[in-house]
């Protein structure tokens, strides 16, 4: 028998466990500060946190993106948030910049698994599973009222490119076309 005890006292029986190592924010040196946390230290569109001469990137921030307030915790998302604070910072406070748009991506290399994520898909209400080309390797394509929202690749790097084409340029894909591992992805970016 073997169960997991959740924070509230209650136990669940599980199979196995996968930790989530650094999923928590420690976002109190910025509450001592007397900025607005919440699940992270909260910015806007331009990394700014309540006080506006301090700025916020990466895991601990969370920052608006598309009608919600969300953390990416990817070192992309550190990089490109830090380099968009820069720029803000080299033009000044009359200068003009343009706000961080934080187009989701991540990776991660588990032994001989190359996973890659495209999006966000938080809110998704169906999925579609898509085996690739190569041995092993297979896609989950993820929609939210009809419209793609994400793609996890497996060891398959065709179906990761695709879909970061399509997301990056606000495209979705037809079900129909990833439905049916024949069909060549690159009819969708056509
Ligand atoms: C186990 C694990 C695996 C991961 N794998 C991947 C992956 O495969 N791909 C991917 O894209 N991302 C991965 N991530 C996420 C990635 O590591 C983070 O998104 C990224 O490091 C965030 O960068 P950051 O600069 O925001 O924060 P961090 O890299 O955490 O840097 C924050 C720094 O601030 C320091 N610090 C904290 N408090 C204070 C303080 N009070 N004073 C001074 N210094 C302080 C910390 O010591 C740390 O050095 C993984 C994370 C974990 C934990």
């Amino acid at each position: 028998m073997s169960g997991a005890e959740l924070s509230d006292g209650s136990v669940i029986d599980v199979d196995f466990v996968i930790v989530g190592i650094g999923v928590t924010p420690n976002d109190r040196l910025a509450q001592d500060c007397g900025l607005n946390v919440g699940n992270g230290v909260l910015v806007d569109e331009f990394a700014r946190t309540s006080d506006p001469s301090i700025f916020a990137a990466g895991d601990c921030a969370m920052l608006p993106w598309r009608g919600r307030n969300i953390r990416l915790e990817s070192v992309q998302n550190a990089v490109d948030q830090a380099e968009s604070i820069a720029a803000t910072l080299a033009a000044g406070p009359d200068g003009e910049t343009a706000p961080y748009d934080a187009k989701p991506w991540f990776w991660s290399d588990q032994y001989d698994v190359k996973l890659q994520i495209a999006g966000f898909n938080l809110g998704y209400d169906e999925t579609l599973v898509r085996p690739g080309t190569r041995e092993g390797s297979v896609s989950i394509w993820y929609y939210a009222e009809g419209r793609l929202i994400a793609v996890d690749a497996i060891n398959d790097a065709k179906a990761y490119v695709t879909a970061k084409k399509l997301l990056d340029n606000g495209l979705s894909a037809d079900k129909a076309i990833i439905a049916d591992p024949a069909a060549d992805l690159k009819q969708l970016l056509a």
